[in-house]
């Protein structure tokens, strides 16, 4: 049965990746049965929970504005408790209580899911806590993200050290969940009724446990589970194998999706940045998806205006871009982060000139994922109503298998299932179709 708390109410803001998603549904099931009560507005709570984000500077300094916001509740209510958790409790410790004297807890990556005992001030807890080592791996469940999706983490932190990402740091070394326990989680979570879940992990193609790697993971949960569709992130190319490519291939339930983070398309850059490939190798891989896959969306994350980045790097970035033909890409702008080793690089690549290359790659981008869009064009996909369009009840959004958003007129087809959804309309960002006769089982 739940205890009871006093004082119990929570609310809880998520910054950042879905490996944070996962981890702010797994602390409010762990609340929830602890007797805390989640309530969705702030100035209800009695407990403000923010699950923070350490990759880039904006995403810390938003945290920060947040934390003064939510002042102003502290001074109506004195009782009322602030925990920041995740990435930035993780980077700042102390320094975060130092910089806002008015947050109450800060607890790390690892230590995140002790907040119960903590915010109950429990005997031999300390409001700060960012040591790793702590967790305990089976104890973390994976829980529903809505009624019919839901994350499951394969492994935490991460052991490559690209120069540019405080993950390593804030994360830990990488720690892998033992496969008969992932198993037993998508078991679990397909029986509450859940169609599709997501592997997280850092990099899950180096996941290993005992003889077990992903891609025999991959075989595993598809064979062994009732989940009816299974998606993973985030790949690395280093380690992204041609045997993964084919149990995709082999394996209907595992989506037509790979995310696979380019980066840059200039090899001097990506040794600098340690990414330990080159354009050639990763250019192998994606002409072995396309070629061992009928249907698949290829996504990338690119950085531009890494240190020392010329304008001839910039270009062979732009021109792997064009010949890979990405479905869509996140692009970003280097920006420093204290603590890595890029970080005592010199960051000499002018601010100007660093908006200018990512405004152009984005442009592009847009271009071609436009593009790739209208190939879409008469395809049935096989898509996940996840609700209604944002913007009118009148059109349902699901998720076709290739991860692309597609609205089509509302025939009362209820979130949670899968239809067969004819595409009749595209842009650079969005699908558009109509529900047709079911053309497969
Ligand atoms: S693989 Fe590189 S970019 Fe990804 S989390 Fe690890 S260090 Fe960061």
């Amino acid at each position: 049965m739940n205890e009871v708390v006093k004082n119990n109410k929570f609310h809880i803001t998520t910054f950042g990746c879905q490996m944070n998603l996962a981890d702010s549904s797994t602390l409010v099931a762990t609340l929830l049965t602890r007797g805390y009560q989640r309530v969705y507005e702030e100035k209800e709570a009695d407990l403000i929970i923010f699950n923070t984000c350490s990759v880039r500077e904006k995403a810390e300094e938003r945290v920060f504005g947040r934390l003064w916001e939510v002042y102003k509740y502290k001074k109506e209510k004195p009782d009322l408790k602030i925990a920041v958790v995740g990435c930035m409790a993780q980077r700042l410790g102390e320094k975060l209580i130092e910089k806002v004297p008015h947050v109450d807890f800060v607890l790390g990556t690892d230590r995140l899911f002790e907040l119960p005992e903590v915010a109950r001030g429990n005997n031999g807890y300390h409001p700060v806590m960012t040591a790793f080592g702590h967790e305990n791996m089976d104890a973390i469940k994976p829980v529903r993200e809505n009624d019919f999706s839901g994350f499951v983490t394969i492994s935490r932190g991460c052991d490559n050290y690209c120069t540019y990402c405080i993950v390593p740091y804030v994360r830990g070394r990488e720690r892998a969940h033992s496969a008969d326990s992932i198993v037993e989680n998508v078991q679990r979570l397909a029986d509450e009724g859940v169609v599709e879940i997501m592997l997280l992990g850092q990099n899950v193609n180096s996941y290993r446990w005992h003889d077990t790697d992903f891609p025999e993971l991959l075989e595993r949960v598809a064979a062994e589970t009732d989940i009816r569709r299974i998606r993973y992130m985030t790949s690395h190319p280093k380690d992204l194998s041609n045997r993964l490519v084919d149990v995709m291939a082999d394996n209907e339930k595992i989506m037509p999706h790979v995310h696979l983070p380019l980066q840059s398309g200039a090899d001097r850059i990506l040794e600098r940045m340690g990414r330990k490939y080159t354009i050639e190798h990763y250019n192998k891989i994606v002409d072995y998806i396309r070629s061992r896959l009928d249907y698949v969306a290829v996504t990338t994350d690119l950085i531009v205006g890494f240190p020392s980045e010329t304008e001839a790097e910039y270009e062979a970035t732009l021109r792997a871009v064009s010949d890979i033909q990405f479905d869509s890409a996140f692009m970003f702008r280097y920006s420093v982060r204290p603590g890595t080793i890029a970080a005592e690089y010199d960051d000499d690549v002018p601010e100007a000139d660093k908006i200018r290359r990512l405004n152009k790659l984005i442009d592009l981008q847009q271009k071609i994922s436009f593009e790739r869009n209208q190939r879409e064009l008469g395809r049935v996909c096989y898509s996940l109503v996840e609700g209604f369009s944002r913007r009118s009840e009148e059109f349902s959004r699901a998720r076709t298998e290739g991860n692309k958003i597609v609205l089509f007129k509302n025939g009362g087809a209820a979130p949670g299932t899968v239809v067969p959804v004819k595409i009749t309309g595209a842009d650079a960002f969005t699908l558009h179709g109509e529900i047709v006769e079911e053309v497969r089982c």
